[in-house]
């Protein structure tokens, strides 16, 4: 379904809510749906068009594709396209950087944002950081087109400055439906920006790191960011530490030596 149409589907369907009686301050707030998928893997956020079809088959009990338009990463990459929330990164974005990789992978790797090499390809972790991350996939035995990567925002900050709790929130809502679209069993939080933002805590990196954690189902590993790796060699050691617990838990074969 075209993003129009799926915007005409939800203002019905939040009308037909309203009219149905339920009301409330704000309408993506005031609609309280039990044991979705979309529950267990969203926290009910306004930005990012995070109403999706099954939250909607739940209240209305249509199921049917054609009445309910179906959900897909298509269709979440090209809102995020057209997503204008963010001033500052919009004026200054090539284009939005969606993700990459597997839609059914089980491993995620979840890092900060694009960088210039991101921003020109619209390719996440492409750049220098981003040939370390490959390396750390192919070192676990897989292939980039093996997993899924994305960000917690979806265009490059200006000058590679960190996105603000404000950005990686107008951002949460696509990445709540990318994740609920592809299902991962684990996900990797390179850095502590994304870790901050999947696990929501302050908590330092150096403390998330080195145990799986469970994040609604998922089960996520924190592990510094490829880039302070390259500033940082002698962490490799860490990371690698770190990723050896995944390999474990995914019962992919590990070498002690
Ligand atoms: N660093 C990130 O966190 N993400 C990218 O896509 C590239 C570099």
């Amino acid at each position: 379904m075209q993003s129009d149409q799926l915007k005409k589907t939800i203002t019905q369907f939040l009308r037909s809510a309203q009219s149905a009686g339920v009301t409330g301050t704000s309408p993506a707030k005031s609609i309280e749906i039990p044991n979705t998928e979309l529950e267990s893997h969203s926290n009910n956020q306004e930005s990012g068009s995070d109403i999706s079809h099954a939250a909607m088959a739940e209240s209305t009990g249509k199921t049917n594709e054609h009445d309910m338009g179906k959900e897909t990463l298509t269709i979440v990459e090209q809102e995020v396209s057209q997503c204008t929330l963010c001033n500052e990164l919009v004026a200054n974005r090539t284009q939005t950087v969606f993700g990459v990789g597997n839609p059914n992978a089980d491993l995620v790797f979840f890092g900060e944002a694009p960088g210039r090499d991101e921003d020109k390809q619209g390719i996440p972790f492409v750049g220098r950081a981003g040939q370390l991350l490959t390396k750390i996939i192919e070192a676990m035995g897989m292939q980039r087109d093996d997993v899924y990567i994305l960000n917690t925002v979806k265009c490059r900050p200006p000058d590679n400055r960190n996105p603000s709790p404000e950005e990686q929130e107008h951002c949460k809502g696509f990445l709540n439906r990318q994740l609920a679209l592809i299902k991962p069993k684990y996900i990797c939080c390179l850095g502590s920006v994304p870790s901050k933002n999947l696990l929501e805590t302050k908590e330092t990196i150096g403390n998330l790191r080195g145990v799986l954690h469970d994040v609604n189902g998922w089960k996520v590993l924190c592990t510094y960011h490829p880039a302070y790796l390259l500033r940082n060699p002698s962490a490799k050691q860490l990371v690698w530490d770190d990723v050896q617990i995944l390999m474990e838990d995914m019962g992919l074969p590990v070498s002690k030596t």
